[in-house]
């Protein structure tokens, strides 16, 4: 969800009134109770949804109007069902909310939603594994990009191996052999991943780098849709592909190799092949995920990681058939791989010069 500059800072220096020391209007600081609670446009059931809270969320409760209650996050006020909140405290003049409070699993949000997939989305219906959601996270960083990036940590759906989904959106046979062979007109929906050379499951060290950068996007101002923040969600590589097209401005999926000669970085580029680049979303799109992987592989370079070969393999990849934004699978080293916090902070860096470089041009 987007909120602009000025509904901002007019919401914000409402808070401030209502918190003077001189006024005695009293607000509630309230908690979502409810797994998923719906936050509306107006106070009604018809009403469109803005995002949902995850349990726990907490809350400024403007106006109690009996079965629903205005609330405001960040500046940002809607209506929410009144009783899916519990009351934390009741706050005066002298007790400003906790900013922390709001705060769910980093410290450079001010709102996280959770999003799942909507069945009028173009091509959710190729999607088979679709049933979990993701978090879009709020910069609550003063110089926010208004660039929503989607980091996709690579792998992590059980069960994503023995259903498969469409390569092509149009049916078309695979033009290269990956993990699936060229002529295929199937893919497995997600593949559990490799296994790093000391034992380590490509899917975790995917997530801790993608929790890493989520968090260096938000401090940077960047908006950032997460994919996965635990070791399954379900949702397909169609679906994550899907909500990104749809929630953001570019899509990074996080990737190790299974080779083991610990080649360095690199992105799988658009394959040489008329008919897939003339096929959409692909013919649209080719061109500015090149641009997106090659910034991202000036990143990487100058940031001091390794970069195999000319920095792109071309692959044709179930992500990338179906984008409508740029898009790159990001292959970060391979098997052998050091993968240590240091190393991933490295690449981390490398990546946010990339994203930088990326949206300055
Ligand atoms: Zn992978």
């Amino acid at each position: 969800m987007k909120f602009n500059r000025l509904t901002k800072i007019v919401l914000t220096l409402g808070m401030i009134s209502l918190f003077g020391s001189s006024m005695t209007v009293l607000a509630d600081t309230v908690k979502v109770n409810a797994s998923n609670l719906n936050f509306r446009k107006q106070a009604s059931m018809s009403a469109e949804v803005i995002c949902t809270l995850p349990r726990g969320t907490v809350l400024e409760r403007s106006e109690n109007l009996g079965e629903w209650s205005k609330v405001t996050i960040d500046g940002g006020s809607g209506f929410v069902a009144s009783r899916y909140l519990q009351t934390v405290q009741s706050i005066s003049g002298q007790q400003i909310p906790q900013k922390e409070e709001l705060l769910t699993n980093t410290s450079y949000a001010s709102v996280s939603c959770v999003v799942e997939m909507k069945p009028e989305y173009l091509y959710a219906g190729n999607s088979k594994i679709n049933s979990g959601s993701a978090i879009l996270y709020q910069s609550n960083s003063q110089d926010r990009k208004e660039k929503t990036v989607c980091v996709n940590a690579g792998h992590g759906t059980k069960g994503g191996s023995s259903v498969k989904t469409l390569c092509h959106p149009d049916g078309s046979p695979k033009v290269t052999s990956g993990t699936t062979a060229a002529g295929a007109t199937t893919a497995v929906a997600v593949s559990s991943g490799m296994t790093f050379n000391d034992g380590t499951a490509e899917s975790t060290v995917t997530l801790k780098m993608a929790k890493m950068l989520r968090d260096k996007l938000l401090a940077a101002g960047y908006d950032v849709l997460m994919i996965r923040e635990t070791d399954d969600v379900q949702l397909d590589n169609i679906a994550r592909t899907v909500l990104a097209n749809n929630l953001a401005d570019c899509h990074l999926a996080l990737h190790w190799d299974s080779t083991t000669s610990d080649k360095g970085c690199f992105y799988m580029s658009v394959p040489r092949n008329d008919s897939y680049r003339s096929m959409e979303p692909v013919k649209s799109n080719w061109e500015s995920h090149h641009r997106l992987g090659d910034s991202l592989i000036e990143g990487l370079r100058a940031g001091g990681s390794k970069i195999f070969s000319s920095g792109a393999m071309e692959m044709d990849l179930t992500q990338t058939s179906y984008s409508t934004i740029p898009s790159v699978d990001i292959e970060l080293g391979d098997k052998a791989s050091a993968h240590t916090t240091e190393a991933l902070e490295k690449l981390a860096d490398g990546l946010m010069l990339g994203i930088e470089i990326y949206f300055s041009k």
